[in-house]
Order: C-alpha cells, then structure tokens, then sequence
C-alpha cells in the first residue's frame, strides 16, 4: 500500500519561489565586483533568474547542458544558482584557484557549454581558452559600462542578456532526482572528481541544515557565506536563505580582514561562515584595529578543524561559535557541533573541549567507522577508524563513472578521515588519513598536535606533517607562522609544548615561515609542505 499524498517533486526552483511569495521584501546585499554596495530582494532575485533562464534557452542551452561559473559570491552568482538549476540545466561551479590544467580538464570534463565569467577571472579564461573543447559561449558578469576588452570569442555581457528577457517564464517541473549541479573535488593528488548534486539531494540537506540543531538561523537573521559558492555550494546557504528567509550579504571578491568587518558592520551580520584561516584573518584584524563587528552573534567554522584558541577568542568577543564537518561529497554539511541540554553542567573549558568535536550527524545521515580491514568499529570514544557515511546528499558516484561505484559493498561512502565517535554519537575527526603520523607503531594526530602549538600566544598559523625516519616509521614535523609583530623562536615552541603533549609527540624540527601555503578553498596545504619538507 502506497501513501496518499501528493508527489511534489523536490526542486530548486521551488525554494526561490517560496522566498518571493513569503520573503519577498528581504534583502541580498552584494559588495560587487565592480566595488559599489548592491541590493535588492528575493522578489528581484527570482525575476531576474527567470530572465536568465530565458536567456539560456535563447543561447541554446537545455535540460542537461552544464552550465560552468568562475565567480565570487555574488547576487549574480546567486541567480545562476536558480536560473541554470531551475531551467533543467546544471551549473558547475569552478574553483578559479585551481591549477590551470585542472581549471582546463574540469570545464572540459564536465563538457561546459556557456561559461559565466567574473570581471576578476576574465584573464584566467582568456589565458586557457584554447583548450577548451566544449564552451560556446562565454558570458562576463557585468553591465554594458565594465565590458572588457577580451579575446574570449564572441563575449556576452551578463546584463545585456538578462535586459533582453522579460522573465514572463514558469519553471518547469521535472524529476526530482535531475541533476541540478556539479563541484569538482580540489584534487590534492591527481585530477579533481566530479560531484553531481541533484535537485532533490540539494533541497534535502537545504532542509537537514536549516535545523535548529544544525546551523540555527532565522528570518531575524543576517548571514554573510565567507564560504565561497564555487566550492560546496558554500555550504548550501544559497538555498538555506531562500529556505528560512534570512538576509544575505554576500562579500564579492574582498575577503580580508578589513573588507570584511567593514561589510558585516555596516550590514549588520549576525552570523558568518568560513573556513578557521579566514576567521583568523578576522581576528588578527581585529586585535590590530580595535575594531570587530557588534551585531555578529554566531561565526561558524567548517572545511577544516578549528583550534582551541580560535574558539576561545571568539567566545571572549561574546561570540557564539558553530562548527561543522563536510566534503564535496556530502552537499557538504554532514555533522553540525552545538551544546545539548546535557552539557549544562561543564566547565566553560570542557564546553570548548565538546565545540572543538565536529559534532552529531544531520537528521538523514548515517556514519561509523571502520578498521582497515572494513570491519565496523564501536562507538566508545576511543576506537579510531576510517569515517563512513550514508545519506540521500552523499555522493554514490563521481561524474563519469558507474552510479554506486564510490561506495563499499554495504554501500557506504568511504571519505578518508580517520575519526572517534563517542558514545553520545558525536564525530571526532583525529586526522585526514593521510595526514596520520606512525611513529613507533603508536599514532600521532597533526590535528591534536597543531590545537596545542596554536594555543601559543606568538603562533598564528601551525601544520605538523609526518617525515620519513628511519628507527621510527615517521616523525613530526612543524611548520610555524608566527604571528604578525613577534619574534617567536623555535626553542619557544618547543618549551611550549613539553608538558602539554607526551614527549615522543615532540616534533623532530620546527620550521618558521612567512606564510603557510593556502591551497584552493583557503584550507593549510600540506601537499605543498611534504614536497618542500617531507623529503619523501
Ligand atoms: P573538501 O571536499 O575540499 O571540502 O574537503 C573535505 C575535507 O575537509 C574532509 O574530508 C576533512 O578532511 C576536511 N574537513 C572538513 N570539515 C572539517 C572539520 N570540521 N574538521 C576537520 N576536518 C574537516
């Protein structure tokens, strides 16, 4: 016996819908690429995506045809979001920080047929449009008055197009499991893999992270995604906004220090997202400037693990803080952090020690861990194994390949982070692993190791790598970037750290440096510090 209810496809285009008929009047505020403050609201928003999928169809573009942006966070970003999605095609969202070659076989892999191009970008694209084989058109974001000059062949200006439509279009409805959008992994190590959300899996985990107990924000609210929309979906926020009708205010191409506290300020925002090396670029801005931004209640951190100090730092401000833990592959958000009525009675320090876990799995998604023969492992806190996950926004297949093709033969998906999970079912990523070091046979978590050296008030930036040795397997190495204004030592450092981490956890060498290397989505590059110092 089926159910009796309706069949109402799960589709992007219904959260838009909804934001203009019940939030119509809200406002998205842009800092563009063009450098002046631009707002309108969802009403706006969702005419203006219904031009630009009349424009797409004008170009030619169909159900299925990928649809490729290089673009910051943008309002125009956002209505490609919904005018591809909605229309039946699937945007693919660029990391523009990608190598060149990769930049090249992604748009080549995803068989892109139009490229929506940010002002900022337009150089990158001219540089490698020779060796794109499936672009036909090439559309730079921006009106009549910024066109520039370009060799890319045949260049639309975004406004032009979205000028000749009179968004007089009804989205069309279709199966729910279309796919709706792809993101390339950052491929660390050989060719990025293609993720493809579908429209259901994207208006599910909208649902699943707008929970209270996920990420807790409501119409009151204003959100500025540091996050960008080129890699995750910044984090479903897009859709999440359009879901639960908050503001958004969306940074443009200025994410330093600066540009961003004067934008949250003057707008307002009460909660940001980001990766923590973006947040410490607040910080540090802050504490030089005397500034900060009174209406922020709530910074949510995720893409990577946030120290101690971070988090301390934030809460000394008066400002809650959220973290959570993703990847491409899951949509991304998998596992939000927040205190439950039993941490009550903690310490503010063992608050911090729950906050600092990557948390409890969303509503309709699944994890466990396994040991390295796939046998599952308990949920005791203390067991560590490799985190599996399963859910309706989990990835099954890269583009290109079999569907179920990325899951084990009980069909879970593999993600390559080594974790605990307590026995309350809250996740505690000990490392990515690969990141592991085995010295001795026994583990040591770059994580745990880096949360202590952070914690030193002259450490900015801190990365532990494994080098080669030849009586224990590998050893620690620590990469340092001070912070700005000291004249931190290595000896310091490792005085810091004798007492508070068992001794054989002591690095072999500290390495002082400038800058530690950020790679594409802003996240420490260790790929990039084992070539220079892993000597393996
Ligand atoms: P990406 O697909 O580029 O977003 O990278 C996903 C990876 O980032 C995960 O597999 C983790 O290794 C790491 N990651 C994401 N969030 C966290 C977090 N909160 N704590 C620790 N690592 C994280």
């Amino acid at each position: 016996m089926y159910g009796l209810m309706m069949d109402t496809p799960l589709l992007i285009s219904s959260l838009i819908e909804h934001a203009s008929t019940v939030f119509g009047g809200t406002e998205i505020v842009t800092r563009t690429v063009e450098g002046p403050i631009h707002r309108y609201t969802w009403t706006d928003a969702h005419l203006r995506s219904k031009q630009l999928a009349q424009a797409l169809q004008t170009l030619d573009i169909h159900d299925g045809d990928a649809v490729a942006t290089v673009a910051w966070n943008t309002h125009r970003h956002l209505e490609l979001y919904y005018g591809v999605s909605g229309m039946g095609a699937v945007i693919h969202t660029v990391n523009p920080r990608l190598h060149p070659s990769q930049l090249v076989y992604v748009l080549n892999h995803a068989k892109d047929r139009a490229l929506f191009i940010d002002l900022t970008f337009v150089p990158l694209l001219e540089a490698v449009q020779d060796h794109l084989q499936t672009v036909k058109h090439f559309v730079v974001m921006t009106d009549a008055a910024h066109m520039p000059k370009t060799t890319l062949p045949g260049a639309l200006c975004y406004e032009d197009l979205l000028a000749a439509e009179d968004g007089a279009y009804e989205w069309p409805t279709f199966d729910e499991n279309t796919a709706a959008g792809i993101c390339y992994t950052s491929g660390t190590t050989g060719n990025p893999k293609g993720v493809v959300y579908s429209h259901r899996s994207s208006v599910l985990h909208a649902y699943g992270a707008s929970l209270p107990s996920a990420l807790p924000l409501s119409p009151g609210d204003a959100m500025l995604p540091v996050v960008p929309m080129f890699h995750v979906n910044a984090w479903g926020i897009p859709y999440g906004a359009a879901m639960c009708g908050y503001r958004l205010v969306l940074p443009g191409p200025r994410l330093d220090g600066a540009g961003l506290t004067e934008l949250m300020a003057a707008e307002g925002v009460t909660v940001c997202c980001g990766v923590p090396t973006v947040h410490l670029g607040l910080l540090d801005h802050w504490r030089e400037s005397g500034t900060g931004v009174p209406s922020l209640r709530m910074a949510t951190v995720g893409g990577a693990a946030p120290t101690r100090s971070l988090i301390e730092a934030f809460h000394a401000r008066g400002i809650a803080f959220l973290h959570g833990w993703g990847m491409t592959e899951t949509s991304p958000i998998g596992t939000t952090c927040t205190l439950s009525a039993l941490d009550e009675g903690l310490t503010d320090e063992q608050k911090v020690d729950v906050l600092m876990r990557q948390g409890r799995p969303l509503c309709g998604v699944r994890l466990r861990i396994v040991d390295a023969f796939g046998e599952p492992l308990p949920n005791d806190g203390e067991a560590m194994g490799e985190l599996q996950i399963q859910g309706p926004w989990i990835c099954s297949a890269y583009l290109g390949d079999e569907p179920g093709s990325a899951l084990d033969d009980e069909g879970w998906f593999p993600t390559g982070d080594m974790a605990v999970i307590h026995p309350d079912g809250i996740l505690q990523i000990t490392d990515r692993k690969k990141d592991l070091i085995k010295s001795g046979g026994e583990w040591i978590s770059s994580l745990d190791l880096e949360d202590v050296v952070t914690r030193h008030p002259e450490v900015s930036v801190a990365a532990v790598i494994a080098v080669p040795h030849e009586k224990w397997g590998e050893r620690p190495l620590l990469v340092v970037q001070p912070a700005q204004g000291t004249s931190l030592s290595r000896e310091s450092v490792l005085e810091f750290l004798e007492g508070q981490v068992a001794k054989w956890w002591l690095p072999d060498e500290v390495v002082l440096v400038d800058a530690i290397p950020l790679g594409a989505t802003g996240k420490v590059q260790k790929s990039k510090l084992r070539e220079t110092y892993g000597r393996a």
